[in-house]
């Protein structure tokens, strides 16, 4: 069908975390990896492109950006939404500011909005600042971020030096009167001139406001929890109807394989707690997968059952990494595990396995790839941001998940495959 609204995220766990929000809506929603080189088939009403943008160059990520906006347009979108972190991840020179501007240029459009606001995990903006739990951006943890470290809380501040023309701000005492009144807020703004409005949020219901007020709007920018109200308007506006219906389930042999390259504390916490219900468990280690590669734990695969949904796990306490680390380097240690896991997954694949449960961002982008994964149609959510997707992979239908980090509760693994078994 023709697309709706077209989404461009810039970075690969960003945009799972939009689109499964976007499909809490019951809607189609589709989630292509980079911009596809054929041109829009089989396109749904919301169809988001995943980008790896957030820290390139920002001639680069512009030029991305354009690249997917087109796409998105020859998919039939009339309405576009540019995705990044809610806590602003950028730099002084971009890149959250100058794609904004292009692709208003790209679109005609006068003025945007930048709502990176998702209350649900505690992000908050008020008078501009945003907040992270109870502390300032730039008093939380972000501020020690190694690509991106937000030393200002103000997003009009922040905003201003990325962009060429003037910045405002919509307030919160403004959107608690209403949509209608955040509509002529930015209209008067809009013909002062104000072309980039940071607008304030701190309850799902001010993002209702917002979106109920900008859902027309050419482009809106935030993060994900903007958009969830987006599918349930457009309904309501008759520019679709209100059942597209979501995905359906491919028939999936119950095979099933679980890889966790994540090493964050909630992970460490899943791993043990699947270990615990008795799963077979193989664990790999950086300096043998260094000095002998995979082939220990390829053939402990080729021996399992994968209808027992075997875990394979690189996770480990934040010393062990360490050693690994000054053992090998930082970036060797990472890549021996994914392309490991890599690796597995295909053997997995080969194996039957038609289940893929997947921990760690990076992980997850090594495993799609693996696989040959451009694009997933989205499924029923496991934890709030961690959707099942569904795709095709080596000729068949699989269905993945992919969590980064701290994502999920510690029985994640387990609730994922059986949170699929319930799905019709
Ligand atoms: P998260 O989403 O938790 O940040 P990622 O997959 O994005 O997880 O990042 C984890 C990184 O750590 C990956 O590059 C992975 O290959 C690497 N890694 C995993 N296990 C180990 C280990 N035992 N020692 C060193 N590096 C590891």
């Amino acid at each position: 069908m023709t697309t709706v609204l077209g989404c461009i995220a810039d970075d690969f766990t960003g945009a799972t975390d939009l689109a499964g929000l976007l499909a809490r809506s019951g809607m189609k929603v589709s989630l292509r990896m980079g911009v596809p080189e054929e041109a829009p088939s089989d396109t749904a009403a919301f169809e988001v492109i995943a980008l790896k943008c957030r820290t390139s160059p920002v001639a680069e990520a512009v030029a991305e950006c354009r690249a997917a906006l087109d796409w998105l347009q020859r998919a039939g979108a009339q309405r576009f939404f540019w995705k990044y972190c809610s806590t602003f991840d950028s730099t002084a020179e971009g890149n959250i500011g100058p794609v904004a501007e292009a692709l208003m240029a790209d679109l005609g459009a006068a003025q945007t909005i930048y709502c990176p606001a998702f209350p649900e995990n505690g992000r908050s903006i008020y008078m501009g600042n945003l907040f992270v739990g109870r502390q300032l951006l730039a008093e939380s943890p972000m501020k020690d971020h190694p690509l991106t470290p937000m030393r200002d809380s103000n997003l009009v501040r922040l905003i201003e030096p990325q962009v060429t023309r003037p910045a405002g701000l919509v307030d919160r005492l403004t959107v608690a009167r209403g949509s209608q009144a955040v509509r002529e807020a930015l209209d008067a703004l809009r013909a002062d001139g104000v072309a980039h409005v940071v607008v304030d949020a701190i309850a799902d219901e001010d993002l209702g406001v917002i979106a109920k007020a900008c859902r027309n709007d050419l482009l809106m920018t935030g993060g994900s929890a903007l958009a969830m109200p987006l599918p349930h308007l457009y309904a309501e506006d008759g520019l679709m109807a209100a059942d597209t219906g979501g995905a359906t389930k491919p028939d999936l042999a119950r095979d099933a394989i679980v890889l966790s390259g994540s090493c964050s504390a909630m992970t460490r916490a899943q791993v043990a707690a699947y270990s615990a219900t008795g799963a077979p468990t193989f664990r790999l280690d950086p300096l043998t997968l260094a000095s002998e590669g995979p082939a220990e734990a390829l053939d402990w695969i080729s021996r399992q059952s994968l209808d027992a949904a075997p875990l394979v796990y690189a996770t480990a306490e934040p010393d062990q990494v360490r050693a690994a680390q000054a053992e090998l380097g930082v970036a060797r240690a990472g890549e021996v595990v994914e392309a490991a896991l890599a690796e597995i997954a295909i053997a997995a694949r080969e194996k039957g396995a038609r289940r893929f449960v997947v921990a760690g961002g990076e992980t997850s982008g090594a495993v799609t790839k693996a696989l040959g994964i451009d694009r997933l149609v989205i499924g029923a959510e496991v934890a709030p941001g961690v959707p099942w997707c569904f795709a095709r992979s080596g000729g068949a239908d699989v269905a993945i998940t992919l969590k980064s980090g701290n994502f999920g509760k510690e029985s994640f693994f387990a609730d994922a495959l059986s949170r699929l078994e319930e799905t019709s």
